[in-house]
């Protein structure tokens, strides 16, 4: 079957293939790696050579720290303003859809003066603001915007200018998808279920002229400075998912890198969105120039045969094309580990719906 969930995701087979082998007997230790020691010699080699494959996928600079975190994307919603900004201090965030509300709404929570420094909403979030329509703030702590937005389907064409001020992303659903120019960005951070690992882990890559600005009371385990002093094992971490991401890293250099994921992931894109548009039943209502490569939401010009286009789709092995519980509607995810086959067989599958109902 093929998996279009949009989260927890799918992973790659050959990845789960070999996680499955090497089970119960991990790296000749006779026991599984989610029972040896975070701080013994094998686990820490696995921790060092898993960030050194992340560092050389995404080209990132000496001058980042990467962290290996819990808490999901939704703790960096609080992490952010904790490690950046003091209370009261004014951040501007871009407002495009649920993911960018809910980091607004943490945010404001911890005492930011969250400025909007655009605001999608009245184009019911189907667009990403133009460079020159922000309006950003002289002197702001940091710039948080949400690169992809999961659920409305709607990414930016490119990387807003800031004019200095530290750019942070939220890019849980696009780390991966395509190589990024780290260097433009002073935070990047992801939960790993989308396009990267197991849950339960989330990457944080941050400029290291940004530690040591944290609020005096933020928790320990939220606090990048002391998680990057002490290897991102401040605690237990969540090494089956360490694990896990290290042989998707893997997967993904063995297949040539980001440059071929991105060729991979527009493929998959375009064929999907040419069948849509190409349609006389299905529609996306995402503006063309930001339509998301990843998350791709998608309606019936009849909503009402949308139940009847789920189950035929899962008898047929194309599962999770449910659209967010928030929103409705259809949504195929196209991370890194769906195949160009998956998309064939949801174009193929969606025609012959089409053909039968339309
Ligand atoms: C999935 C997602 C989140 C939430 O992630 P959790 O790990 O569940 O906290 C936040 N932002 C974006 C863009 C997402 O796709």
């Amino acid at each position: 079957m093929f998996n279009f969930s949009a989260g927890p995701a799918a992973l790659p087979l050959e990845v789960l293939e070999q996680a499955s082998a090497e089970l119960t007997d991990w790296a000749g230790s006779g026991m599984s790696v989610m029972e040896v020691s975070h701080r013994g010699k094998a686990f820490t080699a696995l921790a060092e050579q898993t960030e050194a494959r992340l560092r050389a996928l995404l080209a990132i600079p000496a001058a980042y720290r990467v962290l290996f975190l819990q808490g999901g994307a939704t703790g960096q919603f609080a992490a952010v303003p904790l490690n950046l900004a003091a209370h009261g201090a004014a951040a501007d965030y871009l407002n495009t859809g649920v993911w960018s509300a809910k980091a607004i709404e943490e945010a404001r929570r911890l005492g930011i003066e969250v400025n909007i420094a655009a605001d999608e909403a009245a184009s019911k979030y189907t667009t990403a603001p133009a460079q020159s329509a922000l309006r950003l703030t002289a002197g702001a702590a940091y710039v948080h915007y949400t690169p992809n937005e999961t659920i409305g389907g709607v990414e930016f064409p490119y990387v807003p200018d800031t004019a200095g001020v530290p750019l942070v992303a939220d890019m849980s659903s696009t780390l991966l998808s395509r190589p990024i120019e780290v260097s433009r960005f002073g935070l990047i951070y992801a939960g790993a279920q989308k396009n990267i690992g197991p849950s339960g882990l989330c990457l944080v890559i941050v400029h290291e002229g940004l530690l040591a600005r944290a609020r005096k009371d933020v928790p320990a385990i939220l606090d990048y400075t002391r998680m990057a002093a002490h290897g991102s094992m401040l605690n237990t971490p969540p090494t089956f998912a360490w694990y896990i991401a290290g042989l998707v890293f893997q997967w993904i250099e063995a297949r040539g890198g980001l440059a071929a994921m991105a060729a991979l992931n527009r493929a998959k894109a375009e064929l999907l969105y040419g069948t849509i548009d190409g349609s006389g039943l299905y529609r996306n209502p995402v503006e063309r120039a930001c339509r998301s490569w990843m998350n791709v939401p998608f309606r019936l010009e009849r909503p009402e045969l949308e139940p009847l286009f789920l189950s035929e789709a899962a008898a047929a092995g194309l599962m999770h094309l449910e659209g967010h519980r928030s929103v409705g509607g259809l949504r195929a995810s196209l991370y890194n580990a769906v195949p160009l086959a998956a998309v064939e067989a949801l174009a193929a599958f969606m025609r012959e719906f089409e053909r039968r109902h339309g």
